[in-house]
């Protein structure tokens, strides 16, 4: 008699259902395993207060779904939908004067000025191919490049951005200021490799094809896409089921098991099956700053000074590129500064659903101490005000996470760290260690994949895409056609 293969996945972010959905469309018995009461990790939408309004509880914009290997080979575009803003993300300078990243590069570099053409010689290279660009940079870094023309101008660009050359191009505050919200997201030290290299790729993307879109509804609409089409191919999902041990998982062991965990909760599930110095490398993998994060129901827009900023899916709140520099370098050294650089997403801009009729959500956070246990809310909210005089009498409901409270939520964010490791040079690559398949660990049939493995953290799939595609290689398994092209 024939009998189904079986794999568990253990969490369900976007990682863990990407793997489970390619091991469930090359036909084996998938079950995924989530703590937590709903499914989806970084992709959970939550109501927000008593009259339906929702808030995005972790990622609310998504550069990377649409231009990312896996989701285009899933076809998402025509599975979710993702409404594009025309201003991708802006950055407000001082009180009233705001850079704008519109998804047109063209009307991007005329608003920028005398840096307009530096903007678009930086950016429209990559910006044109943004699809290949991801191929490159949501892989393993020690594989021969699949584009070598554009891995050079890509690196060229990073190393520019990453040290002292970073202004050489600039003549005015404006385009440098624009460029150091996207590398902030990096969440690491500015300026670096790392913060240059994620800020390019988010800063192509606000230029590419498919910017800086936001789901319809919700992340949680992404997860629950990717959930129905697991449950199409005989796949399940089990939520309130946290698992401490491989012994945890249901039946017989499956012959493949991949975690969307931390590198830390990965050795301690399966610590007695991996080797003592592989465990150790988990164990010591280094978490970054945390994040202060608000989320509210306002009774109206944000009443930004620059009035362009209302149709911005993102704003920055931070003022010059030194002054987010600056912010962002106390936040590592474990200080929260006095004008924290904000990062905001304001879904009202392109989704009405999200609030009752009149109404608008805010969401808002900046990094924080590793662990910190202090409301931010108050320095968060001044730091906007000043932008948008009047927002906080606009308030009719408010959230607070701290980071330790991010941490307890999902612990893949330890201490708040939402990028589950820190990204520096060294982990760029050896993510959670250095090898040139960093998904497989050296227990059979067991993988990472999550933000804690190569590429890293956003909302993407490919480190759950490539952990099952390694999975199911070493399996001596085929990968499902519509997956071929993806390299
Ligand atoms: C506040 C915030 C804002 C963000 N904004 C953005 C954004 O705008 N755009 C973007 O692209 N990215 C954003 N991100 C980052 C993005 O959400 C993450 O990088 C992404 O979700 C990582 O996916 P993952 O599958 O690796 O892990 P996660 O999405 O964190 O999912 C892991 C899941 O595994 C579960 N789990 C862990 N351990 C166990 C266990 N032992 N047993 C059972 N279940 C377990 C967890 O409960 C969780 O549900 C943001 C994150 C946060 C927190």
């Amino acid at each position: 008699m024939h009998t189904q293969r079986r794999a568990a996945i253990i969490g369900s972010g976007p990682n863990g259902l990407a793997a489970a959905v390619v091991l469930a469309r090359a036909g084996l018995d998938v079950t995924v395993y989530e703590g937590a009461q709903t499914p989806g990790g970084g992709l959970r939408t939550r109501p927000l207060g008593p009259d339906g309004a929702v808030r995005d509880v972790c990622s609310a914009v998504h550069p990377m779904v649409l231009p990312s290997p896996f989701f285009r080979a899933l076809g998402i575009a025509e599975r979710v939908d993702y409404a594009v803003p025309d201003i991708s993300y802006a950055h407000a300078l001082r009180p009233g004067h705001a850079a704008i990243a519109y998804r047109d590069i063209e009307r991007t570099a005329e608003e920028l000025g005398a840096d307009g053409r530096a903007w678009r010689s930086l950016l429209g290279p990559l910006s044109r191919h943004i699809n290949e660009l991801l191929e490159v940079s949501l892989n393993s870094m020690l594989r021969l490049p699949t584009h070598p023309l554009l891995t050079v101008r890509f690196g060229l660009r990073v190393l520019e951005q990453a040290g002292a050359l970073k202004n050489v191009r600039w003549r005015g505050q404006d385009a440098p200021a624009l460029l150091s919200g996207a590398v902030a997201h990096g969440s690491t030290k500015q300026p670096s490799f790392a913060a240059a290299a994620a800020g390019l790729v988010l800063a192509a993307a606000a230029h590419g094809e498919g910017g800086w879109p936001l789901p319809l509804g919700g992340a949680q609409v992404l997860a629950n896409e990717l959930i129905r089409d697991l449950e199409a191919h005989g796949g399940r999902v089990s939520t309130g089921r946290w698992i401490r041990s491989l012994d945890d998982l249901d039946g017989p062991a499956p012959e493949i098991v991949i975690a969307d965990t931390s590198a830390r909760d990965l050795a301690r599930i399966a610590g007695p099956v991996l080797p003592a110095r592989y465990r150790r490398s988990l164990e010591r993998v280094p978490y970054g700053m945390g994040i202060a994060k608000i989320d509210a129901v306002l009774d109206g827009p944000i009443p930004w000074l620059d009035p362009r900023l209302q149709a911005s899916g993102t704003v920055h709140v931070g003022g010059t590129a030194k002054q987010v520099h600056g912010a962002e370098n106390l936040t590592m050294k474990g200080r929260y500064p006095h004008r924290p650089f904000v990062l905001v997403a304001q879904p009202g801009a392109v989704d009405p659903s999200r609030a009752p009729e009149g109404h608008h959500v805010l969401w808002a956070y900046s990094h924080a101490p590793a662990g910190d246990e202090v409301d931010r809310s108050d320095v968060l909210l001044a730091t906007l005000e000043e932008h948008a005089p009047g927002l906080r009498d606009r308030i009719v409901h408010l959230e607070t996470t701290t980071a330790a409270r991010a941490g307890e939520e999902n612990p893949n964010y330890p201490g708040g760290d939402i990028a589950c490791g820190r990204l520096d040079l060294y982990r760029l690559f050896a993510r959670p260690v250095l090898a040139p398949q960093p998904w497989r660990t050296p227990a059979k049939g067991l993988y990472l994949a999550s933000a804690a493995a190569v590429p890293g953290p956003g909302v993407h799939g490919m480190a759950g895409y490539l952990a099952a595609a390694t999975a199911l290689a070493d399996a001596g398994l085929g990968l499902p056609a519509e997956f071929a092209q993806v390299r």
